[in-house]
């Protein structure tokens, strides 16, 4: 669209991560709707975001990752987490670990009984569908023709074996089939790929629709605020190669900027806690106490050992490298394909659990924890070792510890106040020191210990509960699921209802992982865009 800013249009999208860009098409597909997407971040045209392996190499580039510090969480020892999040087109699905997972009908099932009218699993379930290409068999749990393609791993690596024979042995069922709503069992996931190579959000949804005469794409664009008049949204105000610009929208503002910025828009827009924004001198319009409130996020942590067949950490042996890149190059097969997860299990920490409340997941690689429990901007995920290794790693699935995150000040540019309260609930800790200490049993098991040649990380695995608590502390780092800052319910007390309008304010929408009212059970990308999904046809019907 040949459009300059000032301009009017229809729908303003803010934000081009997961659910932007799926916003953007769906919006965009009837040609008498005018779009814009504004994206603070690039393009994210780059080899290394196409390749899944490389995964290991953008995650540590800061003009894809925002790398935003936290506050020091008394949980684990007051240590600052690091919160990762992608920038530029594509969001999160630029830089992610692209596991494609759903979780289960009772977390759907859940969010309708917590008042979110139309997201039950059988609700959430076509639009899951709606967006998929799956490489495998038809079937009823999934999609073909969509945008997003769905892949079986085009390498399996052989552990992954093991490691299910490991959770057979120990009352683990196998699942087939883990998108139907069932993850309750140990499965080799799929990854959101097409032909080998990552299906980001934008090269899926944004790239196609791109083409369209009424779609404008602006990356580089930090939004401030949406602009109000009276309690209707009828723009925003973003900065631009350090000018500052006014976009008008005749139908709808929608914020897809991520957990972490999209309460803050809200609150610099005067949307959010009366008190917070008269701190930072903001005029208050609308009043919403839980803005930035019930931040939710899985921790994880590792157990890993070493082992005696050739695993990822293969940085130290340039022909096996070599190697990997030809396949890549000629077939799309081999290392260079696979995601850094391969296989997940869910178990119930405590028999009498009625849902598994940790995931396990295997990486055929491990990295030191206890030296470099994160990389730095601009340094790849460190091979550590010149030893080869495998992990597993665990999340609590559902934690019962929330957060918060608040404004800094109100300028746009400054990073925001992030406290993750990790373990403030004691039996999140306890889960995960229960999840790690099962790791030990199926690395004891006949097809996983016949290939371990020695602990790595942590040194000692089999270390008292007092020990194992003292580690999680020191070592925990996040899951990089963030959700719930701007939470959808039925009750007036909620930031959008659940048709996903800001609570007080006409046209005004907020539409990425900030809306979960809680954590699914799984990660959280394949359920942001099927938010977008349901968001887009809610925008279009209230159109009509
Ligand atoms: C390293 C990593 C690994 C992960 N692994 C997996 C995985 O394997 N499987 C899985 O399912 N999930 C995974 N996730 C999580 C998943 O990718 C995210 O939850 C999802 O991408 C979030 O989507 P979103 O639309 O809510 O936000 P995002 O995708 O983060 O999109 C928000 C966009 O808004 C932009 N933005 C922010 N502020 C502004 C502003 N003020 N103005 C304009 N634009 C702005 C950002 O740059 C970004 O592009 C991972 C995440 C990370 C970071």
């Amino acid at each position: 669209m040949s459009g300059t800013p000032g301009e009017a249009v229809d729908y303003i999208i803010v934000g081009g991560g997961s659910a932007g860009c799926v916003l953007a098409n769906r919006l965009s597909a009837d040609p008498r709707n005018r779009v814009v997407l504004l994206e603070a971040g690039g393009t994210n045209e780059a080899m290394w975001v196409k390749i899944p392996a490389g995964m290991h190499t953008v995650v540590g580039q800061p003009d894809r990752n925002w790398f935003r510090v936290s506050e020091p969480d008394p949980s684990v020892n007051d240590r600052s987490l690091l919160w990762f999040a992608g920038k530029g087109l594509g969001g999160g699905s630029a830089i992610n670990g692209m596991v494609y997972i759903r979780g289960t009908q009772y977390d759907y099932n859940q969010w309708a009984a917590l008042g979110c009218t139309g997201w039950s699993w059988d609700d959430v379930l076509p639009y899951f569908k709606r967006s998929e290409d799956f490489d495998g068999p038809d079937s009823q749990w999934h999609g073909k023709g969509g945008e997003l393609g769905v892949s079986r791993l085009r390498a399996v690596h052989p552990l992954t074996h093991d490691f299910i024979q490991a959770c057979a042995d120990n009352g683990i069922k196998r699942l087939e089939e883990y998108c139907s709503g069932d993850i309750d069992g140990v499965y080799i996931n799929y990854a959101t790929q097409r032909n080998g190579q990552r299906a980001s959000a934008a090269e899926a949804f944004l790239k196609p629709a791109m083409r369209r005469p009424n779609l404008r794409v602006v990356t580089g664009a930090m939004v401030d605020r949406v602009l109000l008049e009276g309690k209707r949204a009828v723009g925003v105000r973003y900065a631009k190669d350090g000018a500052v610009h006014d976009l008008r929208a005749n139908a709808e503002v929608i914020l897809c900027a991520g957990t972490m910025p999209s309460p803050l828009i809200l609150m610099r827009s005067g949307i959010g806690p009366g008190a917070q924004l008269q701190e930072h001198g903001i005029a208050l319009v609308a009043k919403s106490a839980e803005v930035g409130q019930n931040l939710h996020e899985h921790p994880t942590a590792a157990n890993s050992r070493l082992v005696d067949v050739p695993t990822y950490n293969v940085r130290n042996n340039p022909f096996r490298l070599a190697s990997e890149g030809l396949k890549y190059l000629f077939a799309r097969r081999g290392w260079l394909t696979t995601p850094a997860v391969h296989a997940q299990a869910h178990i119930r920490t405590s028999p009498d659990m009625e849902h598994p409340d940790v995931k396990l997941q295997l990486l055929p690689f491990w990295t030191d924890q206890t030296t470099r429990p994160y990389f730095l901007p601009d340094e790849p995920i460190p091979d550590a070792t010149r030893h080869f290794g495998v992990t597993i790693a665990a999340n609590t699935v559902q934690p019962k510890s929330r957060g918060e995150v608040r404004l800094r000040s109100a300028d746009p540019a400054a990073p925001p106040v992030i406290h993750f309260r990790v373990y403030e609930h004691p039996s999140d800790l306890e889960s995960m020191r229960r999840g790690l200490q099962f790791a030990n049993q199926l690395f004891a098991a006949p097809s996983l210990s016949r290939h371990i040649t020695g602990t790595a990380y942590p040194p000692d695995p089999e270390q008292s509960d007092a020990e194992w608590d003292a580690q999680l502390r020191a070592c925990t780092t996040i899951g990089v699921h963030a959700t719930s800052t701007c939470r959808m319910g039925g009750d007036a007390a909620s930031v959008v209802d659940p048709r996903l309008r800001v609570r007080g304010i006409e046209g005004l929408r907020v539409a990425d992982c900030s809306i979960f009212p809680n954590l699914p059970s799984a990660n959280t990308n394949a359920p942001v865009i099927m938010v977008a999904e349901k968001c887009a046809d809610m925008v279009l019907e209230d159109r009509r």
